[in-house]
């Protein structure tokens, strides 16, 4: 008996996103390649992973490590970070069940917002945000409340107050803070603790900068800090770490109840994540500590040669505490609103930014910046500022 084709649906299905097109970081990694100008757009290393790292993914995919690994991740790169998160900042999840490997912080922060948010509930959102933010929230039926930063980039903590309600389900924090670079300090994260501590608000700690820091300064972890540790799913990326964003490993860290509540999503949208990265992530951190101790050095040597080239154009330098992001203003260059400076930019002068408009439901329309990605070669860096030189 053969089936029979159902007729088909007229039109698109009614779309669960109707404001979302493709994400600016696919658009003008698209649009570069196409105009051949120098990607400083999109944020990954135009640099290969440690050799020893992808040595350690040669052994696991020779050593009989390619079906499904346990559903929270293999059990030695919990453990491994595990004990990481506790040299760093002084608090010991327990690797059964307090610490899960994601595919990608992406899917840890969608896996985050479908676990605890439910329709209706609001999740406070600092502005500019992340772009994957806003329409996790909207698939879990949440509302976001948006706050903006203040105007160095900071948490305003008196509008925070303000936006807390009865129907304030999570916050969603990032620092170090990508598109502007800025880093909380502990004492930011203390007032955050002191401001939620009469709430159950369930915090959304976005980390995965976390090891790009710089002039000395610490990372302030939401595990550090003891009024949010116990209400927190703490998110950071191998990806970012590693030098290594197309492996898409990621993980979270929070208390029992709240990773319990975790699993049961994430379960079911990837289930695992794929076993010799996890394998060689493990035998890596063990092997090679130094090399997340070693990142803010190598990143602030970059940092520093980038804002140095820029300082002689006429791009004005915002602060860049950390990421690997600089972030200008070009006011100076052009009254251009900032999408149609950033593809003007790639098509003219041959260099991709980032509009920071991206990065907001209700876009600042005075102000004229971008960002650009420092995680390149010398070599890459250099010929960028040359045609920036030119503005
Ligand atoms: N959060 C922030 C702030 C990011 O910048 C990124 C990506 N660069 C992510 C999450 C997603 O990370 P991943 O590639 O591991 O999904
Ligand atoms: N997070 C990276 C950035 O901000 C890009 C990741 C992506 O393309 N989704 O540039």
């Amino acid at each position: 008996m053969s089936l029979s084709i159902p007729a088909p649906t007229r039109g698109a299905p009614r779309s669960r996103l109707p404001q979302v097109g493709t994400t600016i970081f696919t658009v003008m990694s698209a649009l570069a390649q196409s105009c051949g100008a120098i990607n400083l757009g999109q944020g990954f290393p135009d640099f290969e992973p440690d050799a020893a790292l992808l040595d350690a993914v040669t052994r696991a995919l020779h050593g009989g490590h390619n079906q499904y690994p346990p559903m929270a991740g293999v059990a030695a790169l919990r453990e491994a970070l595990s004990d990481k998160i506790d040299s760093l900042h002084g608090r010991r999840y327990d690797p059964a069940d307090e610490i899960t490997i994601t595919a990608g912080a992406t899917q840890a922060l969608l896996t985050a917002i479908l676990a605890v948010v439910h329709p209706g509930d609001e999740v406070i959102v600092l502005t500019p945000a992340y772009d994957s933010y806003l329409p996790a929230i909207e698939l879990a039926g949440g509302i976001a409340r948006c706050v903006p930063l203040d105007a160095d980039f900071g948490p305003d903590f008196a509008a925070i107050a303000a936006a807390l309600g009865p129907r304030t389900r999570a916050m969603l924090v990032n620092s170090p803070h990508n598109p502007s670079g800025r880093v909380w300090s502990a004492q930011d994260m203390h007032r955050l603790g002191q401001l939620l501590a009469a709430t159950d608000v369930v915090l959304i700690s976005d980390e995965v900068y976390e090891h790009m820091v710089y002039d000395g300064a610490r990372h302030a972890s939401a595990a550090a800090e003891p009024l949010l540790a116990g209400r927190s799913l703490v998110v950071s990326s191998f990806g970012k770490t590693y030098h290594a964003t197309g492996w898409k490993v990621g993980m979270v860290a929070a208390p029992r109840e709240l990773s319990a509540e975790f699993r049961k999503v994430h379960q079911f949208n990837v289930f695992t994540v794929n076993t010799p990265m996890q394998w060689a992530l493990a035998a890596y951190l063990r092997e090679h500590p130094e090399a997340h101790l070693d990142l803010p050095r190598f990143y602030e040597a970059k940092r520093d040669r980038f804002r140095a080239g820029l300082a002689s154009t006429r791009l004005r330098l915002l602060p860049c505490e950390g990421t690997y992001f600089q972030c200008v203003d070009y006011s100076a260059v052009s009254d251009l609103p900032e999408a149609e400076f950033c593809s003007w930019l790639t098509r003219e002068v041959g260099v991709a930014a980032i509009p920071l408009t991206a990065f907001e439901p209700q876009p600042r329309l005075t102000r004229r910046s971008a960002r650009f990605c420092f995680a390149k070669r010398d070599e890459t860096l250099d010929a960028a500022l040359e045609r920036l030189q030119r503005l």
